[in-house]
Order: C-alpha cells, then sequence, then structure tokens
C-alpha cells in the first residue's frame, strides 16, 4: 500500500489532539472547562498539566473564567498530590506564556509539580537588586497597563 500523504499545514496541537481522545494520556481530572493529565517527561513523579478543553495558544487568548478554572483545579489536584500515595513535601504551580518563557506547546497549560527536598529540580535565576526608586517606576508602569485595561 502506498504511504499515506500528510495533511497539509501545520501539525496538529497536541493537547487538542489528547482532548479529543486521538493521543493517549494519563488522566487524572476532566470537567467541561479543563482536564488535567500527567506530562510525558515529568521533572519529579506525580508532575502533570491542567490544561483548558478550548485551545488557548496565549494566556491573551484565554477567557479568564477558564483561567480561574484552570487555577482552581490546580489547587485541587496539588491538594490531593499532599494526600496520594507519592512522594509530595512540596508543590510548584508553573505557566510559561510565550516563548521567552520558555513554553513549548502552544496551548495554555498550567503544570503541577510535586516537590521533595533534594529532588534535583531547579529554575536557575538570579535576584537582581534594583533601589526603591526603580520598584516605584516599574510599579507606576503596571498600574497604567493595568488601569487602561479595566478602563
Ligand atoms: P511548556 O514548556 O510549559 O510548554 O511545557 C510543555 C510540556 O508538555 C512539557 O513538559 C512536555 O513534556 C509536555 N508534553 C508535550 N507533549 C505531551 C504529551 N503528548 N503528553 C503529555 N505531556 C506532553
Ligand atoms: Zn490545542
Amino acid at each position: 500500500m502506498p504511504a499515506m500523504a500528510s495533511p497539509p499545514g501545520p501539525p496538529p496541537c497536541p493537547f487538542c489532539e489528547i482532548i479529543a481522545g486521538r493521543l493517549e494520556s494519563s488522566p487524572v481530572y476532566e470537567d467541561d472547562q479543563v482536564v488535567a493529565f500527567l506530562d510525558i517527561n515529568p521533572v519529579t513523579r506525580g508532575h502533570l498539566l491542567v490544561v483548558p478543553r478550548a485551545h488557548a495558544a496565549r494566556l491573551s487568548a484565554l477567557d479568564p473564567g477558564t483561567g480561574a478554572s484552570l487555577f482552581a483545579v490546580a489547587h485541587r489536584i496539588a491538594l490531593a498530590l499532599y494526600a496520594a500515595d507519592l512522594p509530595c513535601e512540596g508543590v510548584n504551580l508553573f505557566l510559561a506564556d510565550g516563548e521567552a518563557a520558555g513554553q513549548e506547546v502552544d496551548h495554555v497549560h498550567l503544570h503541577v509539580i510535586p516537590r521533595v527536598t533534594g529532588d534535583g529540580f531547579r529554575i536557575e535565576a538570579s535576584g537582581q537588586q534594583p533601589g526603591r526608586p526603580e520598584l516605584d517606576a516599574t510599579a507606576g508602569q503596571i498600574r497604567i497597563a493595568l488601569a487602561a485595561d479595566i478602563g
């Protein structure tokens, strides 16, 4: 039989494929807005992703109510991780929005990562030491943007 040609266009979104049941996953939770499944390359055992059903590549495209649901589900799952029979002394919630922030899959997702002391997971960063004037000026710039957003 001749090889099937790939469909034209960009490859399908892997998380939409999981939600549609066309790609395998290890699910832990679903409701009408949000699903959660294990990360295929976990940084610790139990590392999972909370994902909105509706495709949104970036936070700018995410419905705010769905964003609230995303956090509520991540909160609930974080508490479940402490209760589960898994090593879990702490939890990180992590969301990468945009390539510069390290986003690799263009469908918004919130990582929930169980942590134990010495597990080796680190985010490399060194804190800067701006003076108060610079902190205040930066805060002012963000307040202006927020005020424009709220109207
Ligand atoms: P990010 O860098 O925040 O975009 O993270 C994307 C995450 O999605 C990575 O941790 C990947 O391991 C994970 N991932 C990619 N494809 C799949 C998949 N098919 N099933 C589960 N996790 C996936
Ligand atoms: Zn998608």
